[in-house]
């Protein structure tokens, strides 16, 4: 089937139909139609799939939401928009950015979860001799709990390098970097892959990687989509453990968390934790931001008394994970657990822990979803702000931020836990505070129904005067998932990488097609 755009846009859109139509000759200078064989969306069909993100803080119109069959389909879509004189086009995964990220106002949406089955096939990596490294190829818009249910259910083998929740695409998560507890071991997902397959802006088809176009492979991970269409990625496999032990400990001194933390991510690869992180909590019972919730298991409580006297307005918790297999005995890895954490200064009388199998330990989140969908607070705006602080500033940042901004919580978990920069890439158009210990800094905010616009407008606020401390007292800090409206900000985001990421949109997407909802490059005219 070859589906032609304009009659929907001549019963939905008049200006729509003044940039693409049927016979792809339009008064503005379109060449070709959308020449498609997957399913084109206009109207309110496409802004309802693609008008909103999990942000909920922007609304845009798109012209189309076209669902593609593969590839070709893509590029079709990218050389439509390169004949005209002002269409762009975003690749849109699970659309779970913050700020219209993968928006495209008047522009084509590329719907990624319609390819989400087009690949999935496990190899070794060539060189290997057979009993090497395992690798999958998947789709761009696969979801990341799927490819971990296939990888583990059919091969028992997964991916190294997480998120905390597996609803995103890969294609999305490749496009910033993917992070979670996984990431002090195994870099974050974007270190993880060895091959792409990429639409560009020029509508080409490239397969890519370290050694074979690499620069277009580097440019694209972590690229916010700037560069081009993920839509295969080769991403490196582990053998999947059975069951993790899940612990958490407690801290009342930032400075005792923090050493402890790090002195887990610099342990020598398999004499640590399979999964590090932490998060920041408020001393005091309220059930969304305090003591409820830290303990793992319902049969847990949390006892205020074995705090210290000096414990202050929130506290810190370390979230730890340890693999084991079926086939390993209770005491071998209660042996395993005591050695790490018995080097550990957290809280006595504070630690938590439960057993669970792998598969739903990696799908721990989703719980929180299901809450969330059931309490209205998943539908709800989410201002949520995310960085990467330095070593160097993490103290002071802890002062201004977590005792002082936002002491009485954010209505979701505000996670602190360090990474190791040596794990990243420097090629990756990823950009990075200096040192080799950075942070990774999540407030998650989630904000009740019914709250009035003017208090999201106050959160948002809030996130602004944070990054506007950061500037003013120098902190060496990086938004990620960044969201800027100038380009000084964005100049002083990449900062002497912005020569580089310029050089490669010049390269690869030189009319400023793709990812037009980042709003790093206007669209050429
Ligand atoms: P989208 O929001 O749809 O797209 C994001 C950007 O990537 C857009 O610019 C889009 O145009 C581009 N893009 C999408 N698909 C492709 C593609 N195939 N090729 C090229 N560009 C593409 N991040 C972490 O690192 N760790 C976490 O633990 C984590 N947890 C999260 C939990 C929740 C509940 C949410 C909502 C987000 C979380 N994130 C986390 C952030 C998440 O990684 C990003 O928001 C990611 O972009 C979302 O993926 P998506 O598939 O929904 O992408």
């Amino acid at each position: 089937m070859i589906a032609y755009i304009e009659p929907y846009f001549l019963d939905n859109e008049s200006d729509a139909a003044s940039v693409l139509n049927v016979t792809g000759k339009s008064s503005d200078g379109v060449s070709e139609s959308l020449n498609i064989q997957g399913e084109i969306l206009c109207g309110g069909a496409a802004a309802d799939i693609a008008g909103k993100d999990f942000g909920g803080m922007n609304c845009v119109k798109p012209l189309a939401v076209v669902r593609p069959l593969g590839p070709e389909d893509i590029a079709g879509a990218v050389r439509a928009a390169l004949s005209s004189d002002k269409l762009t086009v975003a690749a849109r995964g699970n659309g779970h950015s913050i700020n219209g990220q993968s928006m495209a106002e008047g522009g084509l949406v590329v719907d990624m979860r319609s390819t989400a089955e087009n690949h999935f096939e496990v190899g070794f990596l060539a060189g290997d001799g057979g009993g090497g490294t395992a690798f999958v190829d998947v789709s761009g818009g696969a979801l990341w709990e799927n490819v971990l249910k296939r990888c583990v259910s059919e091969y028992g083998l997964a991916p190294r390098s997480w998120t905390d929740y597996l609803g995103l695409t890969v294609g999305g998560t490749l496009s910033n970097a993917g992070v979670s507890g996984q990431a002090f071991r195994y870099g974050p997902q974007t270190s993880n892959v060895t091959e792409l397959d990429v639409v560009t802006g020029n509508g080409d088809v490239v397969t890519c990687s370290e050694m074979e176009n690499s620069e277009l492979f580097f440019s694209v991970l972590g690229g916010l989509g700037q560069f081009g269409i993920i839509t295969r990625a080769r991403v490196l496999l582990q053998q999947a453990p059975d069951m993790v032990r899940w612990i958490r400990i407690v801290y009342a001194e930032f400075d005792e968390f923090t050493r402890d933390a790090e002195w887990l991510v610099s342990q020598k690869d398999e004499s640590s934790f399979d999964y590090v992180e932490g998060f920041v909590f408020v001393n005091g019972d309220d059930p969304v931001n305090g003591w409820p919730t830290v303990p793992l298991h319902p049969d847990q409580d949390f006892d205020p008394t074995r705090l210290p006297q000096s414990s202050g307005s929130v506290l810190y918790c370390l979230e730890l994970a340890l693999h084991y297999r079926d086939s390993d005995s209770n005491s071998s890895v209660d042996k395993r657990v005591e050695r790490l954490i018995g080097r550990l200064r957290f809280d006595d009388g504070l630690r938590f822990e439960v057993d669970l199998p792998y598969v739903d330990f990696l799908l721990r989140v989703k719980r929180s979803e299901e809450i969330a969908k059931v309490n209205g607070t998943w539908e709800t705006p989410h201002p949520w702000l995310n960085l990467f602080v330095s070593k160097r500033d993490i103290g002071d940042f802890e002062q201004k931020v977590f005792k002082e901004l936002v002491k009485n919580g954010v209505g979701g978990p505000m996670l602190v836990y360090p990474l190791l920069r040596s794990r990243w890439d420097d090629r990756t158009s990823v950009v990075l505070p200096e040192g080799e210990i950075f942070y990774i800094v999540a407030l998650l905010r989630f904000v009740p129904p019914g709250a009035k616009a003017s208090s999201v407008d106050k959160l948002v606020a809030q996130n602004q005067e944070i990054v506007q401390w950061c500037v003013k007292n120098g902190i060496d800090f990086k938004l990620y998932l960044p969201h800027y409206k100038s380009r000084e900000e964005w100049i002083r985001h990449f900062g002497n990488q912005w020569s580089r990421f310029v050089d490669r949109k010049a390269m690869f997407d030189p009319m400023a097609i793709l990812s037009p909802g980042q709003k790093v490059f206007n669209r050429a005219l």
